[in-house]
């Protein structure tokens, strides 16, 4: 039994490698000639940790085959998973182009008895319409068209594909179950199988429930600003609860990457073509942006002007042990204090490529400091935790520290702040001096 993956992106390679090694015989497609390439040359053309292993190890076991022909890929497969993007529309709705592009492919080539599993994160109805083209394009014997949600976190990829919470199945057709099961066989985590709706909806309301979390705490940071309260306190004091739980309760400049933005964007503008409107997601979207305005603000107001000042950034990914910066907050940050004639210089471990020329990329935490007016870090890498700080008050002009992810406790500042002359400001609580 072969697998096809279509679309081999973060969360494409990583179902493509994860199952390659866990007794399935995978083939990765994907149009990208450059990405196929790299892969034939043994190199993943993105990083995520335990990936470049697994795909070694397939590799050298022979369970894992990559081409651009996407139509002999769709011919040789009896299980074919759909990983393409569904990047926004200038409107902020899904573009499922590139869905239906594959739709249109497998009707064409798409075999007797084929399964076919939707991962990318599609609107609600998107796996019913997918099943509908393909009878209506006179392919009728495939086995079912299923949504099975993608939950991974990058940055911890091959762990979640590995380990997940739960699998969730959007299915029509009862005789797909023992095949997920045997699919799957490497989970412990429970499968739940349900309506092909419901499974779309399950992940646009797991991805906005986590931003609104992530924007409640942030709501309570300007609170805690206006107050003289600290928002680390107010994160452990209803952390601990376990109903509202500690996760995604750290306050900062806000998300960012290639899902919470674009879905949350894509399920209102859903929403409002069914009538209907989500105040809350609305709401957590106008929060997420005031963070990063309100960040710049207090640095622009700290030094009196953002022009011709030199900022020492550190972290320019979404988040950590990432090499992506899609919709990462070093991009908006980058963009207001560029447009108010700052010059950035900046570093992170893993991005090598950023889109504004204005920003230079040195490749040493250190090497952006010098004579800067103030060091920021908008991604919160553990390795910006053991900086030298004799070394990063030496080398800045001012050693004024914008920590827009809260990453020290105002206790360790305080201790740092006693042999090193430091000015640190953080996110929705007082500064230090
Ligand atoms: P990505 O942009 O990294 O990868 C998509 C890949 O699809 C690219 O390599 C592209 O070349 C390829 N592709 C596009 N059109 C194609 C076609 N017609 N034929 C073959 N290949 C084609 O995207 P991603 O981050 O892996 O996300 C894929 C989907 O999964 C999206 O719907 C996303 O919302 C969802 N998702 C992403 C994550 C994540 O953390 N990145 C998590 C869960 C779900």
């Amino acid at each position: 039994m072969k697998i096809g993956v279509i679309g081999l992106g973060y969360v494409g390679l990583v179902t493509a490698a994860c199952l390659a090694n866990n007794g399935h015989q995978v083939i990765g497609a994907d149009i990208d000639r450059s990405k196929i390439e790299r892969l034939h040359r043994g190199q993943a053309p993105i990083y995520e940790e335990g990936l470049d292993e697994l795909l070694a190890q397939a590799r050298a076991q022979g369970t894992i085959e990559y081409m651009t022909d996407i139509a002999q890929a769709i011919k040789e497969s009896t299980i074919l998973f759909v990983a393409v993007g569904t990047p926004s529309l200038p409107d902020g709705s899904a573009n499922l182009d590139y869905v239906w592009d594959i739709c249109e492919q497998i009707a064409t080539y798409g075999q007797d008895g084929q399964l076919i599993i939707l991962k990318s994160t599609v609107p609600a109805g998107t796996t019913d319409a997918f099943a509908e083209r393909l009878i209506q394009n006179n392919h009728t014997r495939f086995l079912d068209v299923i949504h099975n949600p993608e939950f991974l976190r990058q940055g911890q990829a091959v762990h979640d594909f590995l380990h997940p919470d739960r699998i969730v199945i959007g299915y029509e057709n009862e005789s797909v179950i023992p095949m997920i099961n045997k699919l799957y066989h490497f989970s412990e985590a429970p499968i739940q199988f349900c309506r092909r709706t419901s499974a779309e909806l399950i992940k646009y309301a797991a991805n906005s429930f986590l931003a609104m979390k992530i924007s409640y705490i942030n709501m309570f940071s300007q609170l805690c600003e206006a107050f003289g309260a600290d928002i680390s306190d107010i994160a452990k004091g209803i952390g601990t609860d376990p109903r509202i739980s500690p996760h995604f309760l750290q306050a900062g400049v806000g998300y960012g990457g290639s899902c919470f933005p674009k879905d949350i964007q894509a399920l209102i503008q859903l929403a409002k073509a069914h009538g209907h409107t989500l105040p809350l997601l609305e709401a957590t979207q106008q929060i997420n942006r005031r963070q990063m305005t309100h960040f710049t603000e207090k640095l622009e107001q700290r030094l009196g002007t953002l022009d011709r000042k030199r900022i020492a950034l550190l972290g320019l990914s979404f988040k950590p042990h990432t090499d992506d910066i899609r919709e990462a907050p070093a991009l908006r940050f980058c963009e207001i204090c560029m447009a108010k004639g700052a010059n950035i210089l900046a570093y992170d471990p893993l991005v090598r490529a950023f889109p504004y020329a204005h920003v230079k990329l040195v490749s040493d935490p250190y090497a952006c400091m010098e004579g800067a007016n103030a060091l920021v870090i908008l991604t919160d890498w553990p390795e910006f935790r053991t900086l030298n700080w004799q070394r990063v008050c030496a080398l800045l002009r001012e050693p004024l520290l914008f920590d827009g992810r809260n990453l020290f406790s105002t206790q360790e500042i305080k201790f740092l702040s006693q042999s090193h002359p430091l000015e640190y400001h953080s996110i929705g609580r007082p500064h230090v001096k």
